[in-house]
């Protein structure tokens, strides 16, 4: 479970004053807002590379200081490294954490097994890839290499940042309904940010609505349909994407 409580952050201006928002273990979250309305912070501050001026973000109970090696972020850029195949990314984080444990402090004991890199280069469709470099990629192959090298690191919850808005339209679709498919199977907690209407229609059982900072309440709006890709084909679906319309205008 992920408890934000009376959290307050501000840059030069306030983003989030006394917020408080709740997510519970397995929900499929799609965050909406119009840019500069906070979505990116919210995620910082979640992922642990942010710290609140007050109040507190706290998942399982314990209290997010730091980045936690449990939570997985998956950013719009990709951040793969250049100089590496997509095998040598997706083994990346295996090969940091098994070198200085999961609390980054700590060498575990057990010797690096790289079998799931291999899982996850077959469940992404990328093995016919794995000894290219990331320039060679498509901009949908390279964000499945991103998200196979978080997922290699077995996340219970994972963060993604805009994760499909610079790709095209057959691709993006694509992406979504893998999202899809991965926090069913492996009951991740999913926060997914977008400023796009249909992607948290789509995406997110749940809708959190941002606006023009500073946010002080949580706006929730229920979606319980979600979770197919082919709800994009309902009348429910159309119906919410009006009423997001709406919400977001204002
Ligand atoms: P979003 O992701 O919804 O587009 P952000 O969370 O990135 O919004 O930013 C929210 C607001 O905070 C914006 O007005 C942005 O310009 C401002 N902001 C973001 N990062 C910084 C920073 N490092 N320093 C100062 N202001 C920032
Ligand atoms: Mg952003």
């Amino acid at each position: 479970m992920i408890v934000v409580s009376n959290l307050s952050f501000r840059y030069q201006q306030p983003i989030f004053e006394q917020f408080n928002w709740q997510v519970e273990p397995g929900e499929t979250w799609a965050v909406l807002g119009p840019s500069g309305c906070g979505k990116s912070t919210l995620l910082a501050l979640l992922a642990g590379l942010k710290v609140p001026q007050s109040g507190e973000i706290r998942i399982h109970g314990e209290r997010i200081l730091r980045p936690r090696p449990q939570t997985g972020l998956i950013l719009q850029d990709y951040g793969l490294l250049p100089w590496a195949t997509v095998r040598e990314n997706i083994a990346l984080g295996l090969r940091i954490r098994s070198f200085y444990g999961a609390d980054g402090v700590h060498a575990p004991k057990k010797s690096l097994s790289l079998k799931r890199v291999d899982f996850w280069l077959e469940r992404l469709g990328l093995a016919s890839v794995a000894a290219q470099y990331p320039a060679q990629l498509s901009g949908g192959q390279r964000q499945r290499t991103a998200i196979a090298r978080t997922l290699v690191l077995e996340p219970d919850v994972l963060l993604m940042d805009e994760p499909f808005s610079s790709l095209d339209a057959p691709t993006r679709e694509g992406l979504q309904a893998l999202t899809l498919e991965l926090t069913a199977e492996h009951g991740l907690t999913l926060i997914i940010v977008t400023h796009a209407i249909e992607e948290a229609a789509l995406l997110g059982r749940k809708i959190l609505l941002l606006h023009q900072p500073p946010n002080r309440q949580a706006q929730v709006i229920p979606n319980p349909s979600a979770g197919s890709v082919r709800y994009r084909e309902q009348a429910e679906y159309a119906a919410l994407c009006h009423v997001l319309r709406e919400s977001l205008r204002g």
